[in-house]
């Protein structure tokens, strides 16, 4: 044996590369280095006394399952070093890993580019807690990488919401949306109005089971779990869906409706209701108003998303008061009448310095000039980003062709016979476009989604795909480099304790 000790070299190099071949999403750029930084190599963690990385300095004694000591100074050589440098970095969710056999050290454009390090660092340490010596340079394509969950149709308790933020962060997703409020439930406490959530968090039943569904989130839990995904980089935009999406709301207070059926129940099954919010009534205009104020209070967010989908416009045709409006703001059709009242709302969430973001639908002829679009429907995204780009609307892409997490990823798994299925190569296959495009969303919405472990069962590893659509360079990615990463992806899923659908081999071909 000549050389020992190029042989040893060139092998560790060899399992740096394996390694640092397995992130996702994929970074812009991984330079393989040589050798091994040894778990016993690192006793401390620096990070220059910065208060906003504590959080990415705690986080690294979790992903290397060992209690570190934090150090503000450097008075010892071997070391984890966090530091950010804004200069260094135009974006700030950008970040440097260098794993060297000495240290490991993270640069980032802001504590959120350093957390993202520390999440690579966890997809690269091996079952001894050794690390490959490796540089990641990486940065996100897209600033918007959302996951929406829908508590609205089943109730989803705190420490779920907060189990499912964690398995988020571990692929670099930042925006948690949360649809709150829907036919079949109203999910937020609001001060104003304490019967939406005496009357409009319960059903019935689901689908003529018989058994009551129920549950609320007080707005301190909602504080306290703003603060919560904020720690971990992730935004929650909360959703309040108007003007259809609403029984819930009406069967609370019926006078918000064009009818005041007070024989309306929070509604136990599936499908679009006719019935709206009344767009003539000042007291629902007012209704609106305020419970926009109250939610928009509790979360940081600069955004808000209000809905604005599948709202049958027949109610607003039969109504007296709905008329009146439309005439007396000189509207011609009913859903004009529809883009003033988004606008109203709006101009409320302007006064609490926020943005209002809605579902696309191609019959409204105007949307506020402010909002951010969403495209969802099948079939009609090229005409989406076609609108948002004449009108300036920043796009959010969530098409149901590839990012409908609801969907089954398999023919047999299909809760309903008109869901197509979504496989983990549809969901792979989405090449998010537009000149206005600022990020991906997949949606999770909740009809057959009872608790958790189905979301996390629908959501994985189809958000991993996702994730390299809202992340990586589209030069970067490719299905058969995703399908090679991901049994190591789904052993890391394992060992971090989120549920997944394992794919059959066929649906890997
Ligand atoms: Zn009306």
């Amino acid at each position: 044996m000549k050389h020992p000790f190029t042989l040893i070299v060139a092998l560790f190099a060899t399992v740096g590369i394996a390694a640092a071949q397995h992130i996702v999403p994929e970074p812009a750029s991984v330079i393989p280095g040589k050798g091994v930084n040894r778990k016993g190599a690192r006793t401390s963690v620096m990070n220059g006394g910065d208060t906003t990385l504590d959080f990415a300095s705690q986080a690294i004694s979790t992903v290397i399952r060992h209690d570190l000591k934090s150090h503000p100074d450097n008075y010892q050589r071997r070391f984890y070093k966090l530091a950010v440098d804004a200069d260094a970095f135009p974006n700030p969710e950008a970040y440097r890993l260098t794993i060297t056999p000495r240290e490991v050290r993270i640069t980032g454009g802001s504590s959120a580019g350093v957390f993202y390090g520390v999440q690579t660092l966890r997809q690269l340490i091996d079952e001894n807690g050794d690390l490959p010596c490796v540089t990641v340079e990486d940065e996100p394509r897209f600033a918007h990488r959302g996951l929406m969950l829908d508590p609205a149709r089943h109730f989803l308790p705190v420490t779920d919401l907060k189990r499912f933020i964690d398995a988020m962060a571990l692929y670099k997703f930042n925006v948690l949306h949360l649809h709150l409020t829907d036919d079949q439930g109203w999910r937020v406490e609001i001060g104003k109005y304490p019967r939406l959530t005496e009357i409009g968090s319960v059903r019935a039943e689901t689908d003529g089971d018989g058994i009551p569904h129920r549950g609320y989130y007080t707005q301190a839990e909602l504080r306290e779990l703003a603060a919560y995904a904020a720690e971990r980089h992730v935004e929650i935009v909360p959703e309040f869906d108007i003007p259809g999406h609403s029984v819930a709301a009406v069967a609370s207070y019926p006078w918000l409706s064009c009818q005041t059926i007070d024989t309306l129940q929070v509604r136990t099954t599936a499908g679009v209701s006719p019935d709206l919010l009344c767009a003539g009534n000042d007291s629902t205009v007012a209704f609106v108003r305020d419970v926009v104020r109250e939610i928009a209070a509790v979360f940081p967010s600069p955004r808000f998303h209000i809905g604005g989908d599948e709202a049958p416009l027949d109610r607003w045709v039969q109504c007296p008061k709905c008329q009146a409006r439309k005439t007396a703001l000189g509207l011609k059709t009913d859903a004009e009448l529809m883009g003033w009242l988004l606008g109203q709302v709006s101009e409320t969430l302007e006064e609490a310095g926020k943005k209002p973001m809605i579902w696309y639908e191609t019959n409204v002829p105007r949307y506020p000039a402010e909002a951010t679009m969403f495209a969802w429907r099948m079939g009609l995204t090229p005409a989406v980003t076609d609108s948002a780009a004449a009108y300036g609307w920043p796009l959010v892409l969530a098409p149901g062709e590839h990012a409908y997490f609801d969907y089954p990823q398999a023919a047999d798994e299909r809760p309903a016979e008109w869901m197509p299925v979504l496989s983990l190569r549809r969901a792979y296959d989405f090449d998010p476009q537009g000149p206005t495009a600022i990020g991906v969303e997949a949606t999770l919405w909740g009809e057959y989604i009872p608790d958790i472990d189905k979301a996390f069962y629908m959501a994985f590893p189809r958000a991993l795909a996702l994730s390299e659509a809202a992340w990586s360079r589209p030069e970067n990615r490719s299905w058969e480099r995703f399908r090679a990463k991901l049994p190591h992806q789904l052993r890391l899923l394992e060992q971090v304790g989120i549920p997944f659908r394992r794919p059959a081999d066929k649906e890997l071909d």
